[in-house]
């Protein structure tokens, strides 16, 4: 039987595994993480809603099915926490926005997103909404209308960004697995910040109905989880065509999570110059190379590639992704959703001005101002245009490069967590933060980051999660899986726990 502390410590596969065999019921699995979070969240931030009873009650409906001998399904009684951009039905959904805010009420989907369906008939009990940057437009978590999400690591920085409230809720054992949405390293970089596992699946291997819409060419669905075994088993869940996404790929999704502990011999592992250069902190440098080595230990073969445009990745991801905001953007315009202000003129215009001034918060305001200029008559042709011709050669610098390597590999973001606050104020330090996770979403090809180190303390700074991503061909997602968990077994801080989170008890 396991004691509170130890269940908050079990992977995703353990908890599914001890419950079907009757070692642990469901009820009492919830319980221990709604504790971890009563403990924790005040000072972490990571929910803005979660309901105890329900989840309780969505607990002692998979033990009524276990009594009654039905079968519980992959991921039997697993809590997932999920990003509050993706629609639970009848449950608050806010994007972290006040805009979907009327009379002190968020605004309540009459749906499930088609993950959130895929995870209830695996049986998984939905565990909360979490943080994120307001409509997933940041890198920190900082641009929640609702307040900032705090790393674990060390509570006085950020945890990344958008999925924060993700990363943080599963860092701090307060689920074991999560949500996320990245649209250019929503996942992976507060994975790596966080010394947790995120996967951003293809471009089209996972159903984004029911996902508020940011940029609808790069948005992707996957999930996070404390080890990559957890991480493959929630993707497989949510992974599929489906008939309300005209854009997810008929692949076959495969066994994903059999992957994982499978030889990596003679797997080739290309090395990007362009990843290793300036801007990168020496601590992340140093690590994620001690990581490859041992990956080369394992049988795999390092190789030096190239991949000449990723210097424009930041400039194009800003044009293509502030375009598809400013159209997707447009419906919250005080009519259909949330609040609305209606000044003192009373005519349409000045409504949606007022709605959507007041409703936005500056980043997300300066981002449909930047969508709408790149788009406008005039400037189409010189941003836009030239943004979509970047983005192809962009992606053509992946297909060359998978000519001759099974995978590439990179840091996950060029520093750890800063500062609560530090690069607030200055839109072109968050944007560069960013620069390594641009690429793979740009084309559309997967990526996982999977915890590669901490780093030696030093007197400005605490030891901090460093993130190692491989990047895979499109529908590589097996692969990716396969050597990041290599690397996984072979990692010393695998097991490591953020000191905001108290040792076991027992
Ligand atoms: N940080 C990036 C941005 O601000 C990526 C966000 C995301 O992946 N949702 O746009």
């Amino acid at each position: 039987m396991g004691s509170a502390a130890h269940i908050r410590d079990w992977g995703v596969g353990q908890i599914a595994e001890s419950i079907a065999a009757g070692e642990v019921s469901a009820e009492a699995v919830a319980a221990a993480f709604l504790d971890s979070a009563v403990d924790l969240d005040d000072r972490l931030g990571a929910f803005l809603h979660l309901d105890r009873e329900h989840v309780l009650e969505a607990g002692r409906e998979v033990d009524r099915k276990r009594a009654r001998g039905e079968p519980l399904g992959p991921l039997g009684g697993v809590p997932v926490a999920i990003k509050d951009s993706i629609c639970t039905r009848d449950t608050p959904t806010s994007c972290a926005s006040k805009i979907l805010q009327r009379g002190g009420q968020t605004w309540l989907p009459p749906y499930d997103a088609t993950v959130v369906q895929r995870l209830r008939r695996a049986g998984a009990v939905v565990f909360g909404k979490t943080n994120l940057d307001e409509f997933a437009m940041g890198s920190s978590t900082e641009n929640s209308a609702l307040h900032a999400t705090h790393n674990p690591w060390a509570v006085d920085r950020v945890p990344g960004g958008s999925s924060g409230g993700s990363a943080v809720a599963v860092a701090a054992r307060m689920a074991p697995s999560a949500l996320g949405s990245d649209t250019g390293g929503s996942i992976r970089q507060p994975a790596a910040l966080t010394h947790t596992v995120g996967i951003k699946p293809t471009y089209g291997r996972v159903s984004r109905f029911g996902l508020v819409a940011f940029a609808s060419s790069l948005d992707q669905i996957g999930p996070f989880a404390n080890d990559v075994r957890g991480a493959a088993r929630v993707l497989e869940v949510i992974a599929g065509r489906d008939p309300h996404d005209s854009t997810t790929a008929g692949v076959d999704v495969g066994p994903i999570e059999q992957a994982c502990g499978q030889s990596v011999a003679g797997v080739r592992i290309g090395i990007p110059e362009e990843y290793f250069g300036e801007g990168l902190d020496p601590e992340v440098e140093r690590n994620v190379r001690a990581a490859l080595d041992e990956l080369a230990d394992a049988g795999c073969v390092l190789v030096p590639v190239h991949l000449p445009h990723t210097r424009f990745a930041i400039a194009t991801y800003y044009v293509v992704a502030t375009a598809e905001a400013s159209s997707n953007l447009a419906r919250f315009d005080g009519v259909r959703f949330g609040s609305r202000v209606v000044p003192g003129g009373g005519d349409l215009a000045s409504m949606y001005g007022a709605t959507r001034g007041r409703g936005f918060g500056v980043e997300v305001r300066r981002r449909i101002m930047l969508g709408t200029y790149v788009l406008s008559a005039g400037y189409y042709d010189a941003y836009y245009l030239k943004a979509q011709r970047v983005r192809t050669l962009i992606r053509r610098d992946f297909d060359d490069a998978f000519g001759k390597v099974d995978v590439i590999a990179t840091p996950t973001s060029p520093t750890p967590a800063w500062k609560l606050g530090e690069k607030l104020d200055d839109p072109l330090a968050m944007y560069l933060a960013d620069v390594y996770t641009l690429p793979a979403s740009l084309a559309g090809v997967p990526a996982i980051s999977v915890p590669a180190a901490l780093t030696r303390p030093t007197r400005d700074r605490p030891s901090l999660p460093v993130g190692l991503q491989l990047v895979a061909p499109a529908f590589g997602e097996a692969l990716l899986c396969r050597v990041a968990s290599a690397w996984e077994s072979r990692n010393p801080a695998r097991t490591a726990r953020p000191p905001a989170v108290a040792p076991s008890r027992t």
